[in-house]
């Protein structure tokens, strides 16, 4: 088995390193190339430590450790799975379709969480630099409750414009959903009906 999952293993870093030549790549080609291979190496890598630590935990009393994954393009923060989504809707839709993934809207249940998705928010966004997440006060307003029914544990809400503010700008209803804003790295309430890209979560799969 293990000869038949090396074999595997050769013939896609093949595939990654032939790809890679086949279209005369520039320099940063090649080096996305490159780092594409060390990740997957280093996966490779992570599962066989785990099922080392695995064995050898089975002969002594030590605490439990779960090794686990995300699918690929999704953040690992923990044992939690973040994705940002670029696609712009509204609140209920956004949220429907992270649903639909299988996940859920981002539930930031600490600072670990926060800094992780603002960062990658930061890195890719552009201009679009709020993203939603699963955070509303729309069923009692200044009651925020995570998509979970959860409450929040440690909020990052903007203490500059002193958020939330249910500021009616955007209609008499004011504003029941909330946005992380990756550039001031905090947490903003802005009408539900505002279209924002989302970051989905789900949690991460052990591995067996
Ligand atoms: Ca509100």
């Amino acid at each position: 088995m293990m000869m038949k999952g090396h074999a595997i293993l050769f013939v896609l870093i093949g595939l990654l390193v032939s790809e890679a030549y086949s279209q005369a790549p520039d320099k940063s080609e090649k080096e996305v190339a490159s780092l594409r291979l060390e990740i997957s190496l280093l996966k490779n890598s992570y599962r066989q430590l785990c099922q080392k630590y695995r064995d050898v935990a089975a002969n002594c009393s030590v605490p439990d450790f779960q090794c686990n994954e995300c699918p690929d393009k999704w953040l690992h923060v923990g044992d939690q799975c973040f994705l940002m989504i670029p696609d712009r809707q509204d609140f209920a839709t956004s949220a429907q379709k992270c649903q639909e993934m299988g996940a859920h809207l981002a539930i930031l249940n600490n600072r670990e969480e926060h800094d992780a998705v603002e960062k990658e928010g930061r890195r890719i966004a552009g201009f679009h630099t709020h993203y939603w997440i699963g955070l509303t006060d729309s069923e009692t307003e200044g009651q925020w409750k995570w998509v979970d029914n959860s409450t929040i544990t440690t909020p990052f809400w903007d203490p500059d414009k002193n958020e939330p503010d249910n500021h009616q700008s955007g209609g008499p209803e004011g504003e029941d959903c909330a946005v992380v804003n990756s550039y001031s790295q905090t947490w903003f309430d802005v009408p539900c009906s505002f279209s924002y890209p989302r970051i989905c979560q789900m949690k991460a799969s052990p591995i067996p």
